[in-house]
């Protein structure tokens, strides 16, 4: 191998790894005379393939055409390191960095043309920019107001929230001037006397999160949360989140407020029930003794108008117990005495007083205990009215010659064993659209109302005792085809 073979041979070989796109082109003719590895690399074929292809359907760009058109009219200026666009021998377009200088070798002129591949940059670069519009956009869409500090105390960023909770000018740029947001906020702040101290604080152990309040000049509080800005698990920076809790601290004071008017309602509701039942009771008792007294020895024009009294005095008397009893719910007064209780007993003592009631609406009734289900926890009174009403709801609300059936059976309850005591009639029934309002206070059916007399107070009361005693109350009805209540009580 000779001495010049292998110079050349060099030179070959540095100028196919020298890393750049190498091309030779005529001057008018625009003919790629000479191409590198790298160009052939580039450009998706051998260099064989390039030479003899004009340059302009190498480069694509309309500035690239522009430009080669100057060099053909001998008028182009030399290039350096502008952007074209190579289409390579696939028809792929891809961005370059190239330059283009004219040379002259054996008296022969020609330009060189070195590229440089820079999809990869441009990829790169379009992340990152969208990296960075989508982060302004989501620190601008923000409630909160957001300040970013590097590690020296200097602003690094913030976004409109921010300038608008301190009155500072949206146009000021983060940089250089960014301290101005700085040296503005504080103008606003009412600082604690601390602030710089806990500013200080902040920024030599940045990596920790800190909370603080601040109250503005002009009335407003904010709350502030310190977040450290991470760069691969270390701290560079301080990021400051403020919430304006203005409106939340007046509503909690609002709310406090409130909640002691309305706990000094509640104390004067009990107070005056309390009072009142004592008021009510006396007057209405000496009514209904009086009355009692009178019909022993009544003249017969005088029975119906007695009857009436009676009637109204027995009913004015259910309404003012129940009232009360339900105010004293409300008011958490009652007193239960929850015992273990045989339910043939509670139900026996029941039925006896609602017997009249029952004979009254000519209803029949039957029960049946199952032997594994015979007592429960309950208080004894409460639990007695509950059945009263019950069954007497279920001889209200019958049919002439109605049937009552009362089940005692096993059953569950959410926390444990539980005993169900179901009240079925077959009388008029509910309307499904009816059921959920059944329980609340002073609510009577339309289909009812007319019928028989009632408070409408029963069913919310019974719920609400059952409710105190740990257990339920379901129903179960069809219009015209009888409603069955169940009770459910913790077993005993
Ligand atoms: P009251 O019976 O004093 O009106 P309740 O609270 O006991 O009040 O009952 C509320 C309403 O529920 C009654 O007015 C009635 O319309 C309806 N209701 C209660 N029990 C039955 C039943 N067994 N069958 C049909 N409707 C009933």
């Amino acid at each position: 191998m000779s001495g010049r073979f292998a110079q050349a041979d060099v030179l070959s070989l540095l100028l196919d790894e020298c890393g750049q796109a190498v091309l030779a082109v005529a001057p008018q003719s625009l003919e790629v005379r000479y191409a590198n590895g790298e160009a052939a690399r580039l450009l998706g074929g051998t260099p064989a393939q390039l030479v003899g292809m004009r340059i302009t359907e190498i480069e694509t760009g309309l500035q690239d055409h522009f430009f080669w058109e100057e060099v053909a009219a001998g008028t182009a200026r030399e290039l350096i390191a502008a952007e074209a666009q190579y289409r390579d021998l696939r028809g792929q377009v891809r961005p370059v960095e190239r330059s283009v200088r004219r040379c002259a070798a054996a008296g022969e002129a020609f330009y060189l043309v070195t590229a440089r591949d820079i999809a990869l940059e441009r990829a790169n670069e379009d992340l990152a920019a969208r990296t960075a519009s989508l982060l302004a956009a989501t620190l601008e869409s923000m409630a909160d107001g957001i300040l970013v500090l590097d590690l020296e105390g200097e602003v690094r960023n913030f976004n409109r929230r921010f300038t608008e909770m301190f009155g500072i000018s949206a146009s000021l740029s983060v940089s250089p001037r960014g301290d101005e947001a700085l040296s503005m906020m504080r103008t606003h702040f009412r600082l604690p006397a601390n602030w710089d101290a806990a500013l200080a604080a902040v920024l030599e152990d940045p990596a920790r999160h800190r909370d603080f309040t601040f109250a503005l000049d002009d009335g407003r509080n904010l709350d502030c949360a310190a977040r450290p800005q991470l760069l691969r698990g270390h701290a560079v920076g301080v990021l400051f989140c403020f919430l304006d809790v203005t409106d939340r601290a007046r509503y909690q004071q609002a709310l406090i407020a409130a909640k002691e008017v309305a706990e000094t309602a509640n104390r004067a509701k009990s107070q005056f029930l309390s009072s009142m039942s004592h008021e009510l009771k006396t007057p209405l008792n000496a009514i209904l003794g009086f009355t009692q007294l009178l019909e022993f020895d009544r003249h017969p024009e005088q029975e119906d108008s007695l009857r009436t009294i009676r009637q109204a005095g027995d009913h004015l008397l259910s309404l003012i117990n129940e009232v009360l009893d339900l105010a004293r719910i409300e008011a958490g007064r009652i007193e239960l005495h929850i015992q273990e209780l045989e339910v043939r007993e509670i139900l026996s003592q029941a039925l006896a007083i609602a017997q009249p009631a029952l004979a009254r609406h000519g209803v029949t009734l039957d029960s049946e205990i199952a032997p594994s289900a015979t007592q429960v926890m309950a208080d004894p009174l409460r639990l007695r009215q509950i059945l009263i009403n019950l069954l007497s709801n279920a001889a209200k609300y019958n049919r002439p010659g109605g049937e009552i059936h009362v089940r005692v059976t096993p059953a569950s309850l959410p926390h444990g064993p539980a005993v169900s005591i179901a009240i079925a009639d077959n009388g008029i029934g509910i309307a499904d659209a009816d059921l959920p309002r059944l329980f609340q206070p002073f609510s009577r059916l339309e289909n009812t109302r007319e019928r028989t007399e009632g408070t409408g107070l029963g069913l919310a009361l019974t719920l609400r005792l059952a409710e105190l005693m740990r257990g339920s109350v379901k129903v179960e009805s069809e219009l015209g085809n009888g409603s069955t209540f169940q009770l459910l009580l913790p077993a005993g």
